[in-house]
Order: structure tokens, then sequence, then C-alpha cells
């Protein structure tokens, strides 16, 4: 067992879902950090376009600061995922702290989007163990990871990447903001999300994938 299985397995025991197994051909499409300014409309563009629904991951903070762009996700037949308040390191804070930030971050996104909120997303993907009770004990039970998650600046190369390692059961992460980088730096990962799904999207309904949220995928028999 290397550090990465090590890792992974440790996750699955936090009961965090990294892929859907036994998918035929559906994949999700997720999107961390938003709603943001610089890109949400931009994705919602393309996603509308290509008929796609995806899952937006929002901190409570960015939904407060863009309370329309949130409304415009779900009324275009996305879901979303908690991302926490103010998107901090679980594993570097008290567990209290971890408490108030997935419990304070449900209501939010619950008041402003005025839908149930059920899926959660620690950030930097650190869901430290008290992640999963405490979202059993709040009502927000499912724990998302990821499997694909291009690394490439440049927006070709990350689309490469996503039509190379893609598989059936796949769920793919962007990001839509960075809560944690300066304003300039995050529009640019921003814009380079959207770039990156206006060239995936279509390659990959090419390649006979189909694209669903994750609450569909949870809500398959046998997931
Ligand atoms: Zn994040």
């Amino acid at each position: 067992m290397n550090d990465l299985t090590f890792g992974a397995d440790l996750n699955r025991l936090r009961g965090v879902i990294h892929r859907f197994p036994n998918s035929s051909n559906e994949i999700c499409l997720t999107f961390n950090d938003g709603p943001s300014g610089y890109s949400t409309s931009r994705i919602l563009d393309c996603l509308g376009k290509h008929e796609v629904h995806a899952t937006f991951f929002c901190t409570g903070l960015q939904a407060q600061e863009n309370p329309d762009l949130l409304r415009d996700i779900l009324s275009a037949g996305h879901q979303v995922g908690s991302h926490s308040m103010t998107h901090p390191h679980f594993h570097q804070s008290p567990v209290p702290l971890v408490y108030r930030e997935m419990s304070r971050s449900r209501t939010v996104l619950e008041q402003i989007g005025k839908s149930p909120v059920r899926l959660f997303r620690a950030p930097y993907g650190s869901f430290s163990w008290e992640v999963r009770p405490i979202g059993i004990l709040i009502g927000m039970p499912y724990l998302i990871g990821w499997d694909i998650a291009p690394k490439a600046e440049c927006a070709e190369e990350a689309a490469d990447f996503i039509l190379k390692e893609t598989t059936p059961g796949s769920i793919i992460l962007l990001r839509d903001g960075a809560a944690d980088l300066e304003t300039e730096l995050s529009a640019q990962i921003s814009r380079s999300a959207a770039q990156v799904i206006e060239i995936a999207i279509p390659k990959l309904l090419d390649k006979g994938f189909v694209f669903k949220t994750v609450g569909e995928q949870l809500a398959r028999p046998n997931h």
C-alpha cells in the first residue's frame, strides 16, 4: 500500500464517494468554490447549450456574495452541494469549527436557494474523521470526492486530460472560482474552467458519456 492508496482507503472508510461504480456510461461534472462572477454565467451557458446538468459545490460566503448566481444554477436544473462556509482546511481545524462550517453553509445555501442541500465536499478534499458523523447529524450525509481533477493550467491540456482519464462512473472536478487565491488568479482559474468545458463537453458526449448530477447517480439502485 503506498501513500496514495492509503489516503484513498482512509477516505473510503470515512464514507467519501470518489466515483460511482457500476455506471454504464454516466459521469458527473462538478464545480468547486463558486458561485463566481467571473465564470458561473459562462459555465451555465455552456452547460445549457449542451443540455448537460452538473453539480456545484458552493461556499456559503460565495453564495452570500452572489445570491442571484446561486439561484441561476438551481433554476437551470443543476444541483448544489455545500463546500463549507469560508473554505478552511478541516485537517487543521478544531471539531466545533468544522461543525459550524458545515452547518452554517447548509443553512445559508438552503435559505438563498430554497432547495435542500444534502451533499458535502470538504475544502481541499480535507475529509477529517468528524465530517461524516456531523454530516449525518445535520442532514447532509453524502460526502462527495472526485477521481478526475486536471492540474494543467492551459485549457486544452486540461480538457485532454479529462478526455483521456474519464471512465464510466467518474466524478470530474473543476473550479468555479478559487476560494483561497488572490482575485486575479481566481478569475483566471474560473475563466479556464469555462474554457475547459467548452472543449471537453462536446467530445465527452461524442464518446457516448451521459452527464448526471451527483444526486441522480446517488438515486440509482446499486450505485
Ligand atoms: Zn475549494
